[in-house]
């Protein structure tokens, strides 16, 4: 038997008189429960035209079929997000339901769709509506829940070698970042797309990156500070602040929670040789092996590595410690970060002896390929700029410089979490995306009004 059932007993139907909707309506009786299915054939607008609804023999499963597919909610999801003000706060968009006293084995008695409605009555009494618009973005479809992760919860990326990064870097004024959300979200965007992006003509002051940050969230502070100052020191406990090289790495990954974005504000730069950024993507890399040194890969996506940090900054003493690979994998198969750095790596390895050698192997390939002309790139940033990159995907370095007499390299950096980026980037969307409907709108009454004037 079609695991799906349709339920027929008595039907009748109804013509509205603006001949939009026909509605049919189908009654069953099962048991001392009764099951009443409405099918109503509708112009759809926009949306698939809805050609039957159905229950699971279960009614486990409610099913809505379109001319091209079948759209499949479980009942127990569609009692457990009832949009009704009992269930769900609207100001505060939140579910209220209280889950100590949910009938979890709660079952729908019937459902109808009328209007691009469903109503659905269930066993506990309650009684929810939906509207198809509503049903079709929470739709489980394999497309619909990829267009979610891809477009909301997380942004697509573009990787780069080399030869792609020129086309890919792009460069946004401060004041405009500063003053204008279109230029806010256009820089975030490039950042989360190419996980690089400068911010350029930005004032000499201490305090422009720490602005910066603010206009999107906050400062993300870590033992460092909310800022640090790049600048050779003797005697320093982070070999960030020496002037020879700075070999390839990425900040902070001895943090469970490694801060996502780094911002470098260049104040001054060495006027000689040397001093020089250097980037390359990690993603990019890693989806290299993932493809052509698959067991390499799976090496660095599987073999946890000690990162720590011990020192002090401002009397403050640390011993910061995580255990992660070097490629970090989602539940997906996606890379979601990249943890490399040679000074900040322990020399305990809670790795099985066997895979040591082994991790040492595709490290090396890893880093080879970092350093390699097709992945790496060097620039030199100008006085005024604000270098930001993606710390979880980019891994950067510096080459080593002399400072000259009277003029020494300056740069402060901060840090920003991907949480309150991808926030702002969603908030922005959704605020521009009004602010230019409201125009649009605007701009048709100001026409209809010019008309009436005639
Ligand atoms: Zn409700």
């Amino acid at each position: 038997m079609n695991f799906f059932t349709r339920l027929i007993l008595t039907t009748s139907y109804v013509t509205r008189c603006e001949g939009v909707s026909l509605t049919l309506r189908r009654k069953h009786s099962l048991g001392n429960q009764q099951i009443r299915v409405s099918k109503q054939k509708r112009v759809a607008l926009g949306n698939p035209e809805i050609n039957s609804l159905t229950l699971s023999q279960k009614r486990d499963i409610l099913a809505l079929d379109t001319d091209n597919n079948t759209l499949k909610f479980p009942t127990i999801w569609l009692r457990d997000n009832c949009q009704c003000p009992a269930c769900f706060q609207r100001h505060s968009q939140s579910r209220t339901i209280d889950w100590g006293k949910f009938d979890f084995g709660v079952k729908p008695l019937s459902a109808k769709l009328v209007e691009s409605e469903l109503t659905i009555e269930w066993s506990d009494n309650h009684r929810s509506n939906f509207t198809l618009d509503w049903l079709i973005e929470r739709s489980f479809t394999e497309e619909k829940r990829k267009l979610f992760r891809n477009k909301i919860y997380r942004f697509e990326r573009t990787t780069w070698g080399a030869n792609e990064f020129g086309k890919y870097l792009k460069k946004f004024d401060y004041k405009s970042v500063l003053n204008e959300d279109s230029t806010l979200l256009n820089w975030l965007e490039s950042l989360t797309k190419y996980g690089v992006a400068i911010v350029t003509n930005v004032p000499a002051k201490n305090n422009s990156n720490k602005i910066l940050t603010e206009r999107v969230a906050f400062t993300r502070r870590t033992h460092y500070g909310e800022e640090f100052t790049v600048i050779a020191k003797d005697g320093t406990t982070n070999v960030a602040y020496l002037s020879s090289t700075l070999p390839l790495h990425t900040d902070l990954p001895y943090y469970h929670y490694a801060p996502g974005a780094n911002l470098l504000h260049c104040l001054v730069q060495s006027q000689g040789k040397g001093g020089e950024s250097q980037l390359a993507d990690g993603f990019h890399v890693g989806n290299y092996l993932k493809l052509h040194e698959p067991e390499s890969y799976k090496i660095l996506t599987k073999t946890l590595v000690d990162w720590s940090d011990v020192g002090h900054e401002n009397g403050d003493h640390f011993h910061s410690l995580h255990q992660a690979p070097v490629l970090c994998e989602d539940e997906f198969g996606d890379l979601v970060r990249v943890n490399f750095s040679q000074p900040q790596r322990d020399s305990h390895f809670n790795a099985p002896l066997e895979q040591v050698i082994l991790w040492y192997e595709a490290v090396g390939l890893f880093t080879k390929l970092l350093y390699s002309p097709e992945n790496n790139v060097t620039f030199k940033l100008a006085e005024g700029d604000i270098l930001t990159f993606d710390n979880l995907r980019l891994v950067h370095g510096r080459s080593a410089y002399a400072d000259t007499t009277g003029r020494e390299r300056l740069l402060i950096g901060c840090y920003l979490d991907w949480d309150e980026i991808y926030s702002r980037i969603r908030v922005l969307r959704k605020q521009l995306k009004r602010s230019k409907e409201m125009n649009i709108e605007q701009s048709t009454r100001n026409l209809h009004q010019l008309c009436l004037s005639f």
